[in-house]
């Protein structure tokens, strides 16, 4: 490590220099209060901007060990101090005149879920600091300026890391209010498993979001209200005791009008696999953290996957056991969902109409009087739901608007209705005892076939190799891309770019022939958290834009990925 004042002389040194003597910046440098480090220098002023980060001793940030000694309290902590970091620096830069990205400073902007980032990392044993962010370093034409690079690093920089990073310097009520949201979201999740709950949404929570692009909660909302029966209170650690909505494991059916809100309450237990941060309007809207949106998906591949328990004998007798096809139709896509969801250990289904194939949910008792079952290759998913549950612990929360199938399988009944729910289990169950359902009898569920072996590919070696991410639609592998639009609990493009690193990680060292697709994602998860979610990345630096996804998305990106090797 050298001296804060190395740096400053390297700079000056190196003004109006050609651009690539940037380079002799790259290293570590001592400001006293902490070490700012230039991880990667970018090739011209056009190029992607550099890597630079700061650490910070645990003694000298100084929060109390508490904060930051369960994972997810230290998730919540690092996610307030980023954006605190993000805050100020935003404030404090000004866009100088150059060429390129000259002078442009980048942190990572975290949405309303809080995420595992590489953004802002605190070390678990003594509470030190790292956050990495992106610089442009100047330049005119592609002429050093250094003394802008001087400005930034030596006048910019500093408030920000010292007024946000710093217990000291904050307040420590607003601190502690993000440790005690965190535990108290722990404490409901905690509190489903101890009562046998899928999900639950508060009383008050705010669920509509403020447009369709905008993940803020919406204003003048119809804020949420538990039907009495299916209400649950909970004496939370730090926020009394609330009062909210249980949904218990097993078969869960929410009906009522269009436009009532049925989607927009299934959204909410979607994202409730994620903590929210305070204001969001559904910090204690939380859900079983497995639980994995299923939804028709035409066109995406499917790599010999057992969808035999939902299709069997097709007209052009393709092998449903192991099924392949580079274009799935509706019910395919959707069956490879359920059983793809199943082997990544998913304990709930979250399925709404809207998005799913009609020929996958249901058959009514014309179509299969008129179409009997040998001309058939699907078993509806609502012959399969029961199974589900009892022989395999998984529960389904179903949308219906108009179909009322459904009402024979149901455990509870939502009905929604002005955007306020109400449970209707007895009154439909009655209505539907006059509709009894023509019950074909599928054969009996049977374990899927999960021996999928995954052969490495060697082109993922190349160091060249490049990963690129495009919003929350597509992670590109060098030039194949994984469409992900419709894994709708992807939340945030940090998650695309890790996935993007996990399956090279993969490729180069965990797949080899002999691991199923559990094996090798067991051994990706057990590796980044022995070692950090960062640890599958080969290179020089840690990127500073990674979040973590869930191990079910992981599942999900790689059985999409249409150059997966069997
Ligand atoms: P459904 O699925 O029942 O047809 P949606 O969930 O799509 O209905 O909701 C319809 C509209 O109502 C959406 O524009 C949504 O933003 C709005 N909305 C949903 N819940 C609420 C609420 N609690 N308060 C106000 N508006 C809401
Ligand atoms: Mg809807």
């Amino acid at each position: 490590m050298q001296p804060q004042t190395e740096l400053k002389n390297i700079l000056q040194r190196i003004d109006k220099k050609g651009y690539p003597a940037y380079k002799d910046t790259r290293g570590s440098y001592d400001f006293k209060k902490y070490v700012f480090t230039i991880d990667h220098v970018q090739g011209d002023p056009f190029a992607s901007p550099s890597k630079v980060s700061v650490h910070i001793r645990g003694d000298a940030a100084g929060f109390p060990a508490e904060y930051y000694r369960e994972k997810e309290c230290r998730i919540a902590l690092a996610d307030d101090l980023l954006r605190r970091f993000g805050k100020n620096l935003r404030k404090a830069s000004v866009r100088p005149s150059g060429s390129g990205k000259s002078g442009l400073l980048f942190v990572t902007r975290p949405g309303q879920e809080v995420l595992e980032r590489s953004a802002l990392q605190i070390d678990e044993k003594n509470g030190g600091i790292t956050v990495r962010f992106e610089i442009g370093f100047p330049a005119n034409g592609r002429t050093i300026n250094a003394w802008e690079l001087i400005k930034i690093i030596y006048d910019i920089l500093p408030p920000c890391i010292l007024g946000s990073l710093y217990y000291a310097a904050l307040n420590a009520k607003e601190v502690e209010r993000v440790y005690q949201l965190a535990m108290d979201q722990i404490y409901i999740r905690q509190e489903l498993k101890n009562r046998n709950l899928a999900a639950f949404v508060a009383n008050g929570a705010v669920l509509p979001r403020e447009s369709g692009i905008s993940g803020l909660p919406m204003k003048g909302a119809v804020a949420f209200e538990s039907p009495a029966s299916m209400e649950t209170e909970l004496k939370l650690p730090f926020h009394g005791t609330i009062r909210g909505m249980g949904i218990k494991r097993g078969i869960t059916l929410i009906v009522g009008g269009g436009y009532h809100g049925k989607s927009t309450l299934l959204k909410a237990l979607e994202s409730g696999v994620y903590p929210h941060i305070a204001g969001d309007g559904r910090e204690f809207v939380i859900t079983e953290e497995s639980a994995v949106k299923l939804r028709a998906e035409d066109g995406r591949s499917i790599k010999r996957t057992d969808i035999s328990m939902f299709i069997s004998n097709l007209p052009n007798k393709k092998d449903t056991v192991h099924f392949y096809t580079e274009d799935a139709s509706g019910s395919t896509s959707q069956a490879a969902g359920v059983i793809e969801a199943v082997e990544a250990g998913a304990k709930t289904f979250l399925m709404d109409e809207d998005t799913s194939a009609t020929n996958f949910m249901i058959r009514d008792e014309l179509m299969q009087r008129v179409v009997n079952r040998e001309s058939e290759p699907i078993t509806p998913f609502i012959d399969r739901v029961e199974e589900l549950y009892t022989a395999c612990g998984i529960s389904t929360i179903l949308v219906a608007g108009s179909s009322g199938s459904y009402f024979h399988k149901a455990d509870c009944i939502i009905q929604m209705n002005h955007y306020k729910p109400c449970e209707i289990t007895e009154e439909a169950k009655r209505a539907a005892a006059q509709y009894p359902l023509a019950q074909e009898k599928p054969s009996p569920w049977r374990s899927p076939d999960f021996r999928r072996m995954i052969k490495p590919d060697k082109s993922f070696l190349d160091p060249r190799f490049k990963i690129k991410t495009t919003g929350l639609d597509g992670i590109t592998l060098a030039h194949d891309t994984i469409d992900v639009r419709y894994l709708e609990q992807l939340a945030d493009q940090e998650q695309l770019n890790l996935l993007g690193y996990l399956i090279k990680y993969a490729q180069c060292h965990v797949f080899d022939g002999k691991k199923t697709l559990t094996q090798a994602v067991d051994a990706l998860v057990r590796r980044m958290e022995d070692l950090g979610i960062a640890s599958v990345c080969d290179g020089s630096y840690i990127p500073c834009n990674l979040a973590a996804p869930r191990r079910q998305e992981i599942f999900a990106a790689m059985n999409r990925y249409r150059k997966l090797m069997l």
